[in-house]
């Protein structure tokens, strides 16, 4: 029996009449462009989210984006980001016409190193960019004092953690709480994924929400009237709609795989003690959605190969960290400069842990992970 790395199908059926009713009341109204389906998911998404303004976009990528444009950045001002995360997160920076400053990851939590940002300030920073990775929220405590102290503008990379929260400031915070503002993507791998592209930008700023509302659209909020250059960049209504039939499940989806992640640990804990693995900590002030479950591994393209040949899925999230793209190579960083990140992009291993997966095909995963160990 293999078991798919996502299986998206399982999670449809379970939802279907809702979508599908969503999405026919969009069509009938012939209401395609933002518009009630579009508003209607803003507000449900604020609330849960518990900020005061969330503003749908094209995708995650432009979440960041345009919240970066609304710092107006000079060509030397500097964003400092992790090494360790998704292309987006750097590419936003250097289309935003800021420059990239790469920084090392706390090799247990996979996330942004505090100390390492505090080391890399200049006069010329504008903006961290911590990325709550697979799921898990960067330390937001240490970042926040740092960011406030600095006065630099503290940008949640939240597209892979719609629903995580931490323990700060003696209270649960979830995302976008703590941060200036974060970026969401509802990408259809994400934890709240629609059936396409989409993106979304929460804050608490009313005049940053202003000004995305208007980059979205051209930088105009009148039609033909432009203070910005902004740019074509709403979430699609239809979009809107799949998701809003989707949200009030998301928090069952991430208690599934919260309960995967703990079934993984209890059962790959022999492995961890022979030394042939980690597995991720799981911290009782941090609360995951386990948008992965990544898995640090010997000999990781050999493990890799013997689960494909038994058509168990998984997959290398990210074999090549950012400061040593060939794209970045202007920004002059050598390999060995950021050893926890490269490290880290040659163990990880990331394991099926979709909400719908069965108890017998994690027991498969873990069993096929242990034979190729123990034979
Ligand atoms: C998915 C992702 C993005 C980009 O989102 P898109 O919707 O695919 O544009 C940005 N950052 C991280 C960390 C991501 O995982």
């Amino acid at each position: 029996m293999g078991v798919p790395m996502l299986d998206l199908k399982r999670q449809f059926r379970s939802i279907e009449a809702d979508v599908y009713g969503s999405l026919n009341a969009v069509i009938e109204q012939q209401s395609f462009i933002l518009g009630e389906a579009v508003e209607a998911f803003e507000s449900d998404l604020a609330s849960y989210l518990g900020v005061e303004h969330a503003i749908g976009v094209a995708s995650g990528t432009d979440a960041l984006l345009l919240t970066l444009k609304a710092l107006d950045l000079r060509p030397s001002d500097e964003v400092i980001a992790p090494a360790f995360t998704f292309f987006a997160t750097a590419g936003a920076i250097h289309n935003a016409g800021g420059k990239p400053v790469f920084v090392d990851i706390d090799p247990l939590s996979f996330n942004i190193a505090p100390d390492a940002v505090e080391e890399a300030i200049t006069e010329r920073t504008r903006a961290i960019i911590p990325v709550h990775l697979f799921g898990q929220m960067a330390d937001m405590h240490e970042l926040s004092r740092i960011a406030q102290e600095k006065e630099l503008f503290l940008l949640e990379d939240a597209a892979q953690a719609i629903g995580a929260s931490q323990f700060v400031g003696e209270q649960w915070r979830g995302i976008g709480a703590i941060g200036d503002a974060a970026a969401l993507s509802f990408f259809p791998s994400k934890n709240l994924g629609g059936f396409g592209d989409g993106g979304l930008i929460a804050t608490n700023d009313p005049d940053l929400a202003d000004r995305v509302r208007r980059l979205r659209v051209h930088g105009g909020r009148k039609m033909y009237h432009h203070q910005d250059v902004g740019t074509n960049s709403r979430l699609d209504a239809l979009q809107a709609a799949v998701l809003q039939a989707k949200l009030p499940h998301l928090d069952t989806w991430n208690e599934a795989r919260r309960s995967h992640a703990e079934w993984y640990y209890e059962r790959l804990s022999g492995l961890e003690d022979k030394g042939f693995l980690r597995r991720p900590r799981i911290a009782s002030e941090n609360k995951s959605v386990f948008n992965q479950y990544t898995l640090r591994v010997q000999d990781r393209d050999e493990l890799r190969d013997f689960l494909t040949d038994r058509d168990i899925g998984s997959a290398v999230y990210y074999p090549v960290p950012l400061h040593l793209q060939t794209c970045f190579s202007h920004l002059g960083y050598r390999s060995g400069d950021l050893q926890a990140s490269e490290q880290a992009a040659n163990e990880v291993l990331s394991i099926p842990v979709f909400p719908e997966l069965s108890v017998n095909e994690q027991e498969t995963v873990a069993a096929s992970i242990e034979e190729f160990y123990d034979g």
